[in-house]
């Protein structure tokens, strides 16, 4: 982080000028400092910039602290980011009510400068490592691309969104046609090498920034079209298929390998009479279909 400090942004709220100014000399060679005097403005510039941890005065005119972390946790976009008190308040209630507010730590005034820098600190890596933790669980180590969780989480967001602006989705389910024999007849770790290479060839011959390509487990991968019909789904298909047709996949001894895929594809508008889980497995029923009529082809759900 030495090298790197300006990564993260503290909000500082507090009513008292000094303290706003101690705590801002104190952070500022570390961190991006954002200030606000007031509870409404802490709300507001919490909700505009996303910082990465604020520290809360209680004790504040018009609006508290406690009254400002209730606030925050109503709002999605402000709900996790963790909130420091830092307060005259020294009672064992007070301390309590923070935490049960879902403050992540406590620290009374007068505070010393070096203790307040240590805990924010301490913070800050946890929530780094926080998001290490969670970029990496939902990211395959093989291919670098999402993973199964990875991509229901993208699923869900997608699916509400489409369901709120009724407008189609699209999913494509891919599966690479005879990869057992692939293996059996170049290895393990060449089968691997087709794996990355399927993976940079599918993401490759997408256009949208909104195209997302996952691994959904295996030899088995699905790219997610929001705002694409069926029809665009299928020519997009029939690109990703023609382009790994064509791919050669490298290998140690110079042997030029190839692999085919099969691809089912589905389209919804969601709404009330249709469940994400349906929308998977007509794209998995096409994908059947595509395998059952010889391979290395695409096939289109239709009702
Ligand atoms: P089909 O055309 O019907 O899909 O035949 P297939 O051989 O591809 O299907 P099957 O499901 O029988 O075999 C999938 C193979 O994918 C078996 C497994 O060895 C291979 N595989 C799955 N995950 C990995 C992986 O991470 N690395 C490698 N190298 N192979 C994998
Ligand atoms: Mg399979
Ligand atoms: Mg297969």
């Amino acid at each position: 982080m030495a090298e790197n400090k300006k990564e993260f942004t503290i909000l500082i709220t507090d009513d008292e000028k000094m303290n706003v100014d101690i705590l801002g000399s104190v952070l500022s060679p570390m961190y991006n400092i954002l200030i606000s005097r007031n509870g409404q403005r802490a709300v507001e510039l919490a909700k505009e910039y996303a910082p990465d941890l604020i520290l809360l005065d209680v004790l504040m005119p018009e609006m508290s602290g406690f009254e400002v972390i209730a606030k925050l946790k109503e709002s999605e976009a402000t709900s996790k980011i963790p909130v420091i008190f830092i307060t005259g308040l020294s009672n064992a209630e007070d301390e309590e009510k923070g935490f049960f507010l879902g403050a992540v730590d406590y620290i009374t005034k007068p505070f010393h400068k070096t203790i307040v820098k240590a805990r924010v600190n301490t913070h800050i890596k946890i929530i780094d490592q926080m998001r290490t933790i969670e970029r990496i669980g939902l990211i395959d180590p093989l291919t670098k691309i999402a993973n199964r969780r990875g991509f229901e989480n993208r699923l869900n967001s997608e699916w509400g969104r489409a369901a709120r602006d009724k407008t189609p989705i699209s999913l494509m389910i891919m599966d690479i046609d005879k990869f057992k024999n692939y293996n059996d007849t170049y290895g393990h770790q060449q089968g691997d090498a087709a794996l990355k290479t399927f993976a940079e060839t599918a993401v490759g011959s997408l256009m949208r920034p909104g195209d997302f390509t996952a691994r959904w487990g295996g030899e088995e991968f699905v790219i997610l079209l929001p705002g694409t019909d069926i029809n665009a789904a299928a020519e997009i298909a029939e690109r990703v298929r023609a382009n790994i047709a064509a791919a050669v996949i490298p290998a140690d001894y110079g042997a030029e390998t190839r692999i085919t895929v099969s691809i089912g594809v589905n389209c919804a508008v969601p709404g009330s009479n249709i469940v994400s889980g349906d929308f998977l497995s007509k794209a998995d029923q096409a994908l059947y279909k595509a395998k059952e009529s010889g391979r290395n082809r695409v096939v289109k759900h239709e009702e």
